[in-house]
């Protein structure tokens, strides 16, 4: 459909005077507002009636697309699927309905999930105490280097001022250190992707604060050098940093704690199952090693005898004033709860099958930079015939025609056609093998018909967008395209 008509037919439904609602009138019992506080002109809001706003966003809702559409393999996110039983416990009126200032004698139930969960990420990743609190994978980076930066300055050294990032890592990495008031420090790859130790040498000094590192690495390659990498870095004084994100295919297999990792986050919304997209909403809590525990920020969880109280005194680092995202916290222990034990270890192993399953199939057509076993995903750079002209963009935005949400593109940055891939555990092989149909096809479509691939989507709401004219005069609201309609 035609941007402008879509503009049209979706936007400009309001109608001088129609009503969709009745409310008694208003009394205010006898009070009334002074005159500084009331509008002078009425507030410009859509006139439709009920039916119409029904329609209205019925019809959007079904222009969505989420893991519950189709497969949904966008690298370094997770996608996996979220089971509905989280939904049941998350709504249960005694989660659902709670306040934030409630006293912790009336919310005991919810207090011990949150304080079992602690402990079930304590031992899924080898390390001594975690805090819920943070909002996202960010904010949990952010609060562990706070942590970092806390225990530094607690031995009055304050001459660390930098931390290490391999050239590999998420955007988010750098950002938060940035954030933190800490120097960037990028340490390079090697040709199999992995942190180049050598180098790393170079950089180690008196001024590091820490190392960051995401293992698998956002290649999906398992980082081999760990141990080597925490003894180097310990030795200079610094602490090790684990970006969580990619915790998907360590589950069951082995844990940041046994590694020699000191601070790290975990994204409860990827790896823990409950939804997330289009920015929220997630959960970032950090767990550190012991003799760490006493700078992670409050409001904290204690257990005394069968009693849980909030503990809000003795903070090193402030990072927010109540205890995180409860709806993700009920429903991540939910989904740790309904696999137990045996089954949660059955993820890594199956999600990296998956990955190495699609990698194979594929790679005769789509260039394999970075060769050998992956883990959950991988990462393609673009089509092998390169003479087509058919780019990354072209792909992703084909498999949209054929019912797929895109792969992560143009990210890592390592390459020029990134095509990053992770298909999690959740997929059957039927889903798999129609995935990697859909992608040959592409690449047949691609050397025989360029054209139809370079236009696509052929089949969605909203065609190729201009993202270059977006990105310079962006339309962001209703009214500026009703006008130029
Ligand atoms: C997703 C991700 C992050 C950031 O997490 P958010 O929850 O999106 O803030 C950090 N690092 C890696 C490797 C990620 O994939």
């Amino acid at each position: 459909m035609n941007n402008k008509l879509y503009g049209h037919l979706i936007f400009e439904l309001s109608k001088s005077g129609r009503k969709g609602y009745s409310l008694p009138e208003a009394t205010m019992g006898g009070y009334s507002l002074p005159s500084t506080m009331r509008r002078s002109n009425d507030a410009e809001l859509p006139e439709c009636d009920e039916m119409t706003v029904v329609r209205h966003y019925t019809n959007h809702s079904a222009n969505n697309f989420g893991v519950n559409n189709g497969f949904y393999p966008l690298g370094s996110c997770t996608m996996k699927y979220n089971p509905v039983i989280n939904e049941e416990t998350a709504a249960m009126t005694g989660f659902a309905g709670l306040h934030p200032l409630q006293p912790a004698e009336t919310c005991q139930g919810a207090l011990e999930v949150y304080y079992k969960l602690q402990q079930s990420l304590s031992a899924i990743t080898g390390l001594s105490e975690f805090t819920l609190n943070p909002f996202a994978g960010a904010h949990g980076e952010l609060t562990g280097l706070m942590v970092i930066r806390a225990y530094h300055q607690s031995r009055g050294d304050d001459k660390r001022v930098k931390v290490i990032v391999p050239d590999t890592a998420h955007g988010t990495n750098p950002a938060s250190a940035a954030v933190c008031g800490l120097e960037v420090v990028e340490v390079k790859s090697n040709a199999d992707g992995s942190v180049d130790v050598e180098h790393l040498k170079t950089l180690l000094d008196d001024s590091i604060a820490a190392m960051m590192m995401t293992n698998p690495n956002t290649l999906g390659m398992f980082e081999r050098d760990i141990p080597t990498i925490a003894q180097l870095v310990h030795d200079c004084g610094g602490l090790m940093y684990y970006d969580g994100a990619n915790l998907n295919p360590l589950l069951g297999a082995c844990r940041p704690g046994d590694m020699g990792f000191d601070v790290m986050h975990i994204n409860l919304h990827k790896t823990f199952s409950t939804p997330h997209g289009g920015g929220g909403p997630g959960s970032g809590p950090v767990g550190v090693r012991k003799g760490l525990e006493h700078l992670l920020p409050r409001p904290r969880v204690i257990c005394e005898g069968d009693t849980y109280r909030i503990e809000t005194d003795g903070e090193a680092i402030h990072v927010g004033e109540f205890l995180g995202n409860f709806a993700v916290i009920v429903r991540a222990y939910t989904y740790i709860l309904s696999l137990g034990k045996e089954n949660l270890r059955m993820v890594g192993p199956l999600a990296t099958l998956n990955a190495n399953y699609i990698k194979e199939s594929l790679k005769d057509l789509y260039l394999l930079p970075i060769n050998g076993l992956c883990k959950h995903e991988f990462v393609f750079d673009g089509l092998k015939d390169k003479s087509t002209g058919v780019t990354t963009m072209d792909v992703a935005k084909r498999l949209l025609d054929y019912g797929y949400h895109a792969p992560t593109i143009y990210f890592p940055l390592l390459f020029h056609e990134s095509l990053m891939i992770e298909p999690t555990e959740s997929e059957s092989l039927d889903t798999i093998e129609g995935f990697i149909q859909v992608m040959r096809q592409i690449a047949k479509e691609a050397a025989t018909d360029p054209e139809l691939v370079k236009t696509a989507p052929h089949s969605t709401p909203i065609g190729r967008v201009d993202d270059v004219l977006a990105a310079k005069h962006p339309v962001l609201t209703y009214r500026q395209l009703s006008s130029e309609s």
